[in-house]
């Protein structure tokens, strides 16, 4: 049973959540494309399959059903074609780099970025010169995790904060943003 303070008195809707009205017994939902398409967004993020070097481990076991992470709607995907979002997961060498950007390339618009662990985040113990000291220099990061190696909880606690990420987004759907 709703509020009684969520309750419009001039057309009876009612206030579910923030943003989302609902008429009672109609059958119908009130609310802005903004809201419906990051919900449906957020969702299903569908992250690319590929890991990198130890943290990739920590990402597999995320994946794992222990901590199953498909009651989020996350898909590991095969296909850069298929795949909304990058979970760079381990060390990036010079040489790998602009392997890893051709595959984020790949990737349909809107994609997100997230760097998993301290060598992604910051090169890590690695300040060497073959190393890439953070991915942030050939990505857009949306979200940071730092660790060495972060374990899946964490994973977990980034991707929900990528989802918070999405859910605040405006007018992305359009061609025209
Ligand atoms: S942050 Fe640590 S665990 Fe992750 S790839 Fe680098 S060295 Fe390996």
């Amino acid at each position: 049973m709703a509020a009684k303070e969520n309750i419009d008195s001039a057309n009876g809707l009612v206030e579910v959540e923030k943003g989302v009205k609902i008429i009672p017994g109609g059958n119908t939902i009130i609310t802005t494309i903004d809201k419906l398409v990051n919900w449906g967004r957020l969702s299903s993020i569908w992250p690319m399959t590929f890991g990198l070097a130890c943290c990739a481990i920590e990402m597999m076991a995320a994946g794992s059903s222990h901590y199953d992470m498909d009651r989020f709607g996350i898909l590991f995907r095969a296909s850069p074609r298929q795949a909304d979002c990058m979970i760079v997961a381990g060390t990036v060498t010079m040489k790998m780099a602009p392997i890893v950007r051709k595959v984020y390339d790949q990737m349909p618009v809107p994609r997100y970025v997230i760097a998993m662990g301290s060598c992604a985040c910051s090169g890590g113990i690695f300040k060497t010169y073959s190393t890439v000291q953070g991915v942030d220099t050939f990505l857009p990061v949306d979200v940071y995790i730092p660790g060495c190696p972060p374990r899946p909880e964490a994973l977990i606690h980034g991707i929900i904060k990528l989802q918070e990420k999405i859910r605040k987004e405006h007018f992305k759907w359009s061609r025209w943003s």
